[in-house]
This record gives C-alpha cells, sequence and structure tokens, in this order.
C-alpha cells in the first residue's frame, strides 16, 4: 500500500455550488456581488484546492506528532511548517476571502468561502483553527471595535499581520458561560479603557510564533456587575500595546501560563491565559458595558457555523482516505468465490461490507456538504438581497438550524471518521495513515462552540419558540413543499417517507413543547439531543432528496456520469438505511420515558 494523500472531491464541491443552488445567477442580481462570475469563482476554488493540498496537507500529520510547546517567558512555538503556511496564507489573501474591500478582502460569498475552508480544514484541521478564530475575531472588531481599534486593527487581521481569538471559558464556567470571574476595571482618566484580571483556559492560538500581534477578545465582568450573562462585557486584549498609528509597543499583561496536551488537534495551542497576574493587562471595550454577550454571539455565530464546516471537512478527508486504501487494499475472495481457495484476490471495494461503510460516509458527507452551503448561501442572501421578505424567509432558517449545522455535523464526523477507520482495518488504527489522526482530530468538535448538549438546549429552548415557533413552521412547511415536488419529479417512494418523518418531527416538537407547557422541562430536556439528532438526520434526508432532484434534471438533459448518478444512489441508501433512525428517535423522544432522572441513579 502506497500512503494516501489528501484529495478533495472538487467535482462535488462544484455540483452543490453551482448546479444544486445555482449561486452565480442568484447572486448576480445582488448588487454587492453583482461583478462576480463563475470564472472567478472556479478560479479561486482551482486555486484553493493548490493551496490546501500542496501547502496545508503537507503539515498536517508532521504537525499532529510535533504539537506545540510554551517556553518560560510563555511564547508558543508551533509546529514545524506553520509559520510557512502562515506566510502562504497571509500573501496570497486567503483569511480576507469573504472580508468586505474596505478591510481588505475580496468581499466573495460565504458560501465560496465555507468551499475553501472545507478544503483548509480537511487539509489541517489543527492550523485552520488559527486562520478560522482570526477572521471570526476581525468581524467582531471591524463592527464594534473602539475608534482607532475597529477597522485599522481588522484590517490587520484579515491581512494575517495579527491573529485573534475568543476568551469565554475559565474554570469554574464552561457551559455556564454566565459565571465568569474575570474582572474589568476602568482606568482613571481613560474612558473605555479597562485593566483585567483573571484567568482564561482552553483558549484556542492563545499564542501563536507567526504574527505581530494577537487580538484576545475576552468576556470580563465590571464593578458592580449583575451576575448571569447580563453582566457580561467584552474586551479588546492585545498581546502587544499598540499606538494610534498601529506601532507595536510593550508587551500587555495577557500571558500563556500552560498549554494543554489534548486528544487532537494538537498543532493547534490550547492556552491557559493569565490576565493581569504580573503587569497590568489593558483592555478596551467593545460595543457597550454589558453588550458581552451578544456581541461575543456574532463570533460565536460564525464560529458555529465553522464547526459545522469542520465536521464536513474532516468526514470529507476521512472518506477520500477510506476509499483510496479500499481501492487499493486487496484481502480475501468475491462472496461469490467464497469456497475457492484459489479464486482471485480482491481489493476489499468488492466486499458488500466495506460498500456499505463506504455509502454510510459517502452519503452523509455530501448531504452535510449540502447542508452546510444551503445555509452559507441563504446568509449571502438575506444579508444583502432587497428582497425584504426573501431576506426574512433565509434569516429565519439559518437562525433556526445553525446549532443543528454545528451539532449534527460536528457528530456525524467523529462517527464517520470511525466507520473509515474500520475501512481501513488494523491500518487504520496506527499512525502510518492518516484516518486515526482524523478520528482524535473530530472529536473536539462535538465539545467545543458549546457543547452539542448546550446546542440542543438552544435549539428546543430558544430557536423552536422564536416568534411563536414560526421558524420551525416555515422550516416544515418549506420541507414539505420541496417534497411535493420531488413526488411529482418521480421521487414518490422517497418523497413519501421523508415527508413522513418531516411530521414525525412536528410531533415531536409539539410534545416537547407540551412537556414544557406543563412545566415538565426536565422531562423536556431530557430529550433536547435526540430531537437535535432526529431534526439532522431528516435535514440530511431533504439535501439527499434535493440533489437528487437536481442529479436527475442533469441526467434527463443528456448530462450523465457517474457523480450524477451517485446522487441518486445516496438518496435511496439514506432512505433505506438511515433515515429509519429518525423515526426511531422520534418513538423514543414521545416516550415518555424519564427513567434517568429517577433520584435514586448517580449519586
Ligand atoms: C481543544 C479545545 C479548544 C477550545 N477552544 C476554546 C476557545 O478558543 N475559547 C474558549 O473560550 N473556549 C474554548 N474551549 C472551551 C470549550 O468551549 C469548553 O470546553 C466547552 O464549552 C465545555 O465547557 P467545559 O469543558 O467546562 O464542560 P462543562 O461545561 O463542565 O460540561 C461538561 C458536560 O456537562 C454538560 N452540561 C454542562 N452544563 C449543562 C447544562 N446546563 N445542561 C445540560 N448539560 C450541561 C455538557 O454538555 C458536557 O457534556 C476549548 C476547549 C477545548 C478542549
Amino acid at each position: 500500500m502506497g500512503a494516501l494523500s489528501y484529495r478533495i472531491d472538487m467535482k462535488d464541491i462544484r455540483f452543490v455550488l453551482f448546479d444544486q443552488f445555482d449561486i452565480d445567477a442568484d447572486l448576480k442580481a445582488i448588487t454587492k456581488y453583482a461583478e462576480f462570475d463563475i470564472d472567478t469563482y472556479n478560479s479561486m476554488l482551482d486555486e484553493a484546492e493548490k493551496m490546501a493540498t500542496q501547502v496545508l496537507a503537507p503539515i498536517n500529520g508532521p504537525g499532529d506528532r510535533q504539537g506545540c510547546s510554551l517556553d518560560k517567558a510563555g511564547n508558543v512555538t508551533t509546529p514545524d511548517g506553520f509559520k510557512e503556511a502562515w506566510a502562504a496564507l497571509a500573501e496570497g489573501g486567503w483569511l480576507a476571502v469573504n472580508a468586505e474591500p474596505e478591510l481588505g478582502g475580496l468581499g466573495l460569498p460565504a458560501s465560496i468561502n465555507m468551499a475553501i475552508v472545507e478544503m483548509f480544514s480537511g487539509a489541517a484541521t489543527a492550523f485552520q483553527m488559527y486562520p478560522g478564530l482570526t477572521v471570526a475575531a476581525a468581524r467582531v472588531v471591524a463592527k464594534f471595535g473602539p475608534e482607532g481599534k475597529n477597522t485599522e486593527v481588522a484590517t490587520k487581521m484579515f491581512a494575517g499581520q495579527w491573529a485573534g481569538t475568543m476568551c469565554l471559558t475559565e474554570a469554574n464556567a464552561g457551559s455556564s458561560v454566565g459565571d465568569n470571574r474575570c474582572k474589568a476595571t476602568p482606568v482613571d482618566g481613560q474612558p473605555g479603557t479597562y485593566h483585567l484580571v483573571g484567568e482564561k483556559i482552553f483558549i484556542s492560538g492563545g499564542d501563536n510564533d507567526f504574527t505581530e500581534n494577537i487580538i484576545h477578545l475576552v468576556l470580563a465582568r465590571t464593578p458592580g456587575a449583575p451576575n448571569g450573562t447580563k453582566g457580561l462585557s467584552l474586551f479588546l486584549v492585545p498581546k502587544y500595546n499598540f499606538d494610534g498609528s498601529l506601532n507595536i509597543g510593550e508587551r500587555n499583561g495577557a500571558f500563556v501560563v500552560g498549554i494543554e496536551h489534548k486528544m487532537g488537534i494538537n498543532g493547534s495551542a490550547t492556552c491557559t491565559l493569565a490576565l493581569g497576574a504580573d503587569k497590568p493587562c489593558n483592555g478596551y471595550l467593545l460595543g457597550k458595558e454589558f453588550d458581552g454577550m451578544a456581541l461575543m454571539f456574532h463570533m460565536m455565530n460564525e464560529a458555529r457555523i465553522g464547526v459545522g464546516v469542520q465536521g464536513v471537512s474532516l468526514s470529507a478527508s476521512a472518506y477520500q482516505y477510506a476509499l483510496a486504501y479500499a481501492k487499493d487494499r486487496v484481502q480475501g475472495t468475491s462472496i461469490a468465490n467464497f469456497k475457492d481457495a484459489d479464486a482471485p484476490r480482491v481489493t476489499i471495494n468488492q466486499h458488500p461490507d466495506v460498500r456499505r461503510m463506504l455509502m454510510t460516509i459517502k452519503c452523509q458527507t455530501e448531504a452535510m456538504r449540502s447542508f452546510m452551503i444551503r445555509l452559507g448561501h441563504q446568509l449571502d442572501v438575506a444579508e444583502h438581497t432587497d428582497d425584504k421578505k426573501k431576506a426574512e424567509d433565509y434569516m429565519a432558517e439559518v437562525e433556526l438550524l445553525v446549532p443543528v449545522l454545528k451539532s449534527h455535523c460536528s457528530d456525524l464526523s467523529f462517527e464517520l471518521a470511525a466507520t473509515a477507520l474500520q475501512v481501513l482495518g488494523g491500518f487504520g488504527y496506527i499512525g502510518e495513515y492518516p484516518v486515526e489522526q482524523v478520528v482524535r482530530d473530530a472529536k473536539i468538535t462535538s465539545v467545543y462552540e458549546g457543547t452539542n448538549g448546550i446546542q440542543a438546549m438552544d435549539l428546543l429552548g430558544r430557536k423552536l419558540r422564536m416568534k411563536g415557533g414560526a421558524l420551525f413552521m416555515t422550516w416544515m412547511q418549506n420541507s414539505q413543499k420541496l417534497c411535493g415536488k420531488a413526488a411529482e419529479s418521480g421521487f414518490e417512494k422517497e418523497a413519501e417517507a421523508i415527508n413522513k418523518s418531516i411530521q414525525s418531527v412536528g410531533g415531536a416538537a409539539m410534545h416537547l413543547g407540551g412537556l414544557g407547557m406543563q412545566g415538565r422541562l426536565d422531562g423536556a430536556m431530557l430529550q433536547a439531543v435526540p430531537f437535535q439528532r432526529m431534526l439532522g438526520t431528516v435535514q440530511l434526508a431533504i439535501e439527499s432528496l434535493h440533489q437528487a432532484m437536481v442529479a436527475k434534471k442533469l441526467i434527463d438533459g443528456g448530462r450523465d456520469d457517474e457523480h450524477l448518478r451517485g446522487k441518486l444512489l445516496n438518496l435511496k441508501f439514506y432512505v433505506a438505511n438511515i433515515l429509519p433512525q429518525a423515526v426511531a428517535l422520534g418513538k423514543a423522544v414521545q416516550s415518555g420515558d424519564d427513567s434517568c432522572l429517577d433520584p435514586a441513579l448517580f449519586n
């Protein structure tokens, strides 16, 4: 067996962007994107593929083995090659693909950016954490940074000269962000300037050795602030102080005092950051006092979508590795010849069980990619169209589905990477092949950016109830409308099964809402994760259906190839083998069982 190299399914990426969502035609009608055309998009995708395969993929395995280190002065050294990869990324303008032109960006649509980030993150997940967080922080800085520390600072970040982080977590405040204790005391005579004291843990990219400066966005509590999330404010805390012309000055009092040794994403420095311990730590208020959570939500929303994209990218790379291995690995005879010891040996992609595993990964990965680009495209349109009704509809769907994208794609990435490992057998488990790293790298995605349990509570407790349940009702109606169209275009059986599953989601939501109305919140929240999983499973069925409809139309129009026929097979497989999980989950959600809440347990 040769080594497995990182491959990207460019055909599928282009299919989703240009055939399924026809983003080119749709965005032409929007002034902001009118000047772009399909050639521009395609050349960006081609260049991104080169960057991912030639620059990023080679540092992934070595970066995992080497990890990050910390010196006594609190400086992090990232793995060999990260500095050069960052320089290439910055020089190529890859951090600013989707940034506004006035901030040095190209102003390309989010959907194209997502496709690019999928390629980069699949190539080197740990590395991609640094630009991912920098870009998300830069957008908040540009919008809410104080005078002189907004546009200019964000421009530096989008240019890759400065990096960014997101600092919420403290030892006693993980999921419970409102328990943050970090203190921010106003500095006399300097309005908007504070001295911060406290400790943040698990800060991704808390330090690096490739940017001149780092902008930490830190949640902290001002004197007399109310308890809980309402009392939190957000501060811009630089690694190095800087003057009005952005010249770097003295070291600020934010130092890394430890880095974690982790299961995966070892090239990403996960840092403990001490603020104001040895010297004053300057922080500058973003927005207004107590706006902290609202502003952080801007970043978290982008970061949650980003984790969904990570889930897609990890599943996609795991699939490509498993497929390449299965086409090459020879083992056993075909089932037809199993009694004949002299029969020719076959590659394992001939074995039904291996084909089942490959299809399980393929159909869900492609459906997730469709889900991701759907939300990216809806965001592009919603944020820039003049059509208010369309903007509202699209935004409603994005609002509802962001926790599902984050949680379902991240959960699946770990499961599908584990299935890919299984395809490789024992060779999947050893470090010589890249799949075991994908499994380890994937696990964190269900934990950070709000654990998937917290996402489920957000979905059930907040998103479902938004606008009196209108977001959810619109989702149901739109999804059922698609099933109606599918039934008329030759997919009666599949459309009927999916339609039923949509109704089951509706029934489960009603049931849980009923428990809530009776004050049985424990019983409702007990089913938040199964409900989220159910909705995610149905959403991916909808994506498969949509893709099959598009593929069939193209085939009927004379464009026939294996990729398009694969979409028809994806739908059949998904409906027969994956969708029944949603039906089973629906039964569990509505079972009324709350045995695990019995006080006799877990004491
Ligand atoms: C590698 C890595 C990188 C990270 N990067 C960052 C970063 O850049 N910035 C940052 O601020 N943080 C970061 N984090 C922190 C991450 O976001 C937290 O670990 C996560 O939010 C969970 O918090 P916790 O670890 O304290 O777990 P806990 O909050 O203690 O949760 C433990 C378990 O209890 C469940 N739970 C907790 N509360 C509830 C509840 N009310 N209802 C139901 N279930 C609940 C959780 O779902 C989870 O299963 C990172 C963490 C890691 C490991």
